[in-house]
């Protein structure tokens, strides 16, 4: 690498300390300040950091802390890699991330799915991963378009290598004024934000209707009768079997533009990865549930991105077994708690996936400031899946949480807090989703995980 110019030199260090300074007061990991610090003195430093280096950008709404983790571990393969580990992903943590690994070739920064235009213009990163967007806390559809919106132009005109995934119709918007795309097809298990056309506004068709939505279809989608046929809509150009009816499973199209999912080279079947030879590779990772196993899929073709092959970059996948506290157990007399975060509906149905069917399970929400103030969208997840087992309700929100619960007749029992729910358990495992101050307080109070 080159050698940086003398004041960003000094930006960079002056940060450090500011970090280290930080953490030794016990103000956190200091990744913020010390970014903070040398922004500051120097504000063109992401960008003097960023250059000379081979940068992935990681947005989503959900699973980009993973995704990141994923993709580092798999980069590693081939040099030292600078990461924001601690999820700072805006400007003053990514700052930090490559001024603590000044000589390290490779970056994988998770990024917030609001800066991506910024950091892209000021990073020149050759390759940007994109996977999901939905509404998360207060943020409408409406909103998330206008994000799809806004990547769109911070794309176009540059060299940019892009994996996006192809069935998330808004990311593949998104997407689709980059030069370069490698679309993979890891599955959009919430559909609620993709019912309309990004382009024009017109009802897309959907395959594989496997996911039903709380309180029943909305309009324009297919309905599977009982038989499995599907009704054909009025005016309804679809194939045989109506409109979604003539689409394979994840696949999607517009019923009024020519707007439709992009042919992916990359797929997710169930426990294994499908690359864009056709070869089948068997996804013997750590970590649990579909989400992860989509997270990797992308991770995998990101690594290809960077010249790793999958025989390479899966081995380093299986090494990751927990991130950022997540996945992990936490230990009380003899109560052994697995600790889920959900932030968002879409999260909340990953979570499900998750979940032990045969252990009770803990329910934790909050609405501080990084929850968002609004529980609203505890009403948007159908919590009917929950059914049939021991459920505790606990969380500064839990009342809120409560309703919802009682409204979908899942039975329940509330708990003023986490301990004491902990407490009424029986000895071995129990599961746990929380939202994020919830999850973290869970975790600053029950110490180390195990
Ligand atoms: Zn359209």
């Amino acid at each position: 690498m080159t050698q940086l110019p003398l004041r960003a030199q000094l930006a960079s260090a002056l940060g450090r300390t500011a970090a280290t300074l930080s953490r030794a007061t016990g103000r956190g990991d200091g990744s913020v300040i010390g970014g903070r610090v040398g922004l500051a003195l120097e504000p063109d430093l992401l960008r003097k950091l960023a250059r000379d280096r081979r940068l992935a950008l990681v947005s989503a709404t959900n699973g980009k802390t993973t995704t990141t983790r994923l993709i580092t571990s798999a980069l590693q393969e081939l040099g030292d890699v600078a990461t924001n580990a601690f999820g700072a992903n805006m400007p003053a943590g990514h700052v930090s991330a490559l001024s603590s690994a000044k000589d390290a070739p490779y970056g994988v920064l998770e990024v917030d799915e609001k800066y991506l235009p910024e950091v892209i213009e000021t990073t020149g990163a050759g390759v940007v991963v994109l996977m999901n967007l939905s509404r998360d806390q207060m943020d409408r559809a409406a909103e998330i378009w206008l994000l799809a919106q806004k990547w769109r132009r911070a794309l176009v005109a540059r060299n940019t290598h892009v994996i996006a995934n192809a069935d998330d119709p808004l990311v593949a918007w998104g997407a689709s004024t980059a030069a370069r795309v490698t679309w993979v097809s890891v599955g959009q298990p919430w559909k609620e934000d993709s019912w309309c056309c990004p382009e024009c506004g017109g009802p897309l068709d959907r395959g594989g209707m496997d996911y039903v939505p709380p309180g029943g279809h909305a309009p324009g989608v297919a309905v599977r009768q009982a038989d499995g046929s599907v009704p054909a809509a009025p005016g309804s150009p679809a194939g045989p079997g109506g409109p979604g009816g003539g689409l394979a499973e994840n696949d999607w199209a517009c019923r009024e533009c020519s707007f439709r999912r992009p042919a992916p080279s990359w797929f997710l079947d169930g426990d294994t990865v499908v690359d864009p030879r056709g070869q089948r590779w068997p996804l013997d990772i750590r970590l649990p549930g579909r989400a992860n196993r989509a997270n990797a899929v992308v991770a995998l073709a990101t690594a290809e991105a960077f010249g790793l092959p999958v025989q390479r970059a899966l081995p380093r996948l299986a090494e990751v077994t927990s991130v950022a506290g997540r996945y992990t157990t936490v230990e009380r007399e003899g109560r052994q708690a697995r600790l889920l975060l959900a932030k968002n509906p879409a999260g909340w149905l990953e979570a499900f996936d998750v979940l032990d069917p045969a252990l009770p399970v803990i329910l934790s929400v909050n609405a501080q400031g990084p929850d968002g103030r609004d529980t609203s969208w505890l009403w948007d997840v159908d919590y009917r899946v929950l059914r049939g087992r021991p459920v505790y309700v606990t969380g500064e929100r839990r009342l809120d949480l409560a309703l919802r619960l009682d409204v979908a007749e899942v039975p329940f029992q509330l708990t003023e807090s986490f301990g004491h729910a902990l407490a009424v358990q029986p000895q071995g495992k129990v599961d746990v989703i929380a939202n994020y101050t919830a999850f973290q307080q869970i975790r600053s109070e029950f110490g180390r995980a195990v």
